[in-house]
């Protein structure tokens, strides 16, 4: 395979390397905050922080309206540094469940006893690291090339990536030139990925923007009242946190501590499900803000958005336009299929953008 290069150090950046060992990770491992004085603003709206966990802060040169619903984790790691590290593994061949066994992942049962956490679907797992911490993607990434990546300049068949280095506390500007076969894999999450194609000219003024979305909520119930148990046929997903998985979840810390397991005698749980209804929301760029023109309150409530159209058009055919050899991953560029965790989604589509690349190169 020709030379690869992933930029995004989360749950996508890790599969891709996992697929591809020896490509390059482009991801800021710490962000340096005199990078401010480059343009780049402050999007309190879009942070997303849990009290025992690695803060974040969203920088960005687009602005985004307050509203919009949307996240970005800017941090290596990205999401999973936080996440709940569900994934069904109904659909995933078990070739790479093996070969992601092997770099040190473990696929867990939900259980009620050990994990805190149980479920209506018997295919859904947890992922851990060796510790039984849920799977932090940070921890699996070095080396990494600690550069942002804030845009792409098509030149004579070449992609000029302009990158902002992170090293030390002032940050500076680089290039990396890739030639034409190289592979890019761009999985830098939504937000963020945004900002990549709205400053490389890709997206402009008026363009529109379009997510999906499973609608989730939340139920708290109690094992003694006369509620019905979950049923394995329910079209709905239910994911139970009994109250040691709830409380850990909820302050962000990855593996639950034994002694709160006392918490579970009492009975209570927390549903989260999610229904099989997809709620749709649109953005448009006006005057330089990324604004929410359609779509109810709730919009961002799972932090599961997928299928990403620009104009109406899908993703990866839109970029297939103005960017050659370079690929999107991530939540943006998957349709999820089933309401419930999305990682699954992601973790096929890079495997089949990997298959369809080395068959290629086997040509
Ligand atoms: C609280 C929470 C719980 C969740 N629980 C689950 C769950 O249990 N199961 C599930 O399937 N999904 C869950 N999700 C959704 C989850 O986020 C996705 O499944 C997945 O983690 C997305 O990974 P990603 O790598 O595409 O994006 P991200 O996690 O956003 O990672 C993006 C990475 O790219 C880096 N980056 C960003 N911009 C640039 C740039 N310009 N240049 C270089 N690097 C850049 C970031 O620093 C980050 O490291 C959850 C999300 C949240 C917030």
């Amino acid at each position: 395979m020709d030379d690869a290069f992933i930029v995004g150090g989360g749950f996508s950046g890790f599969i891709l390397k996992t697929l591809i060992p020896n490509a390059t990770i482009i991801t800021p491992i710490h962000f340096p905050t005199p990078t401010l004085s480059s343009g780049m603003q402050q999007r309190h709206a879009l942070d997303i922080n849990k009290i025992c966990a690695k803060k974040s802060k969203s920088f960005g040169f687009l602005k985004f309206a307050k509203n919009t619903g949307l996240h970005d984790r800017l941090i290596i790691g990205g999401n999973s540094s936080i996440w709940g590290g569900f994934i069904d593994i109904s659909r995933l061949d078990p070739a790479i469940v093996e070969e992601l066994s092997q770099v040190g992942l473990f696929f867990s049962r939900l259980t009620p006893k050990e994990i805190g956490v149980s479920s209506n679907r018997s295919s859904y797992r947890q992922l851990h690291d060796s510790f039984g911490r849920i799977l932090d993607t940070s921890l699996f990434l070095e080396p990494v090339r600690n550069s942002y990546l804030r845009s792409i300049k098509v030149e004579k068949g070449h992609r000029h990536l302009k990158l902002i280095d992170c090293e030390g506390s002032i940050s500076s500007d680089s290039e990396i030139v890739l030639n034409s076969d190289s592979i890019l894999y761009l999985a830098p999450g939504v937000c963020q990925l945004i900002d990549i194609l709205y400053n490389s000219e890709i997206l402009s003024e008026g363009d529109r923007l379009e997510f999906d979305e499973y609608k989730m909520k939340w139920v708290l119930g109690w094992a003694y009242s006369n509620k019905s148990p979950m049923k394995v046929d329910d079209k709905n997903t239910i994911i139970r946190y009994f109250p040691s998985a709830a409380l850990s979840h909820a302050i962000g810390l990855q593996k639950a501590p034994r002694k709160l397991r006392f918490l579970n005698v009492f009975g209570f749980f927390l549903d989260q499900v999610y229904l099989s209804e997809i709620v749709t929301s649109r953005f448009t760029i006006t005057n330089g803000v990324l604004l929410k023109e359609l779509g109810g309150g709730g919009f961002g409530k799972s932090i599961h958005y997928f299928n990403l159209r620009i104009n109406g058009t899908p993703l990866n055919e839109y970029i297939a336009k103005h960017l050659p050899n370079t690929f999107i991953l991530g939540m943006a560029s998957v349709v999820q299929t089933k309401p419930g965790p999305i990682s699954n989604d992601i973790v096929l589509q890079a495997v089949n953008l990997v298959k369809a690349h080395r068959k290629v190169c086997e040509l």
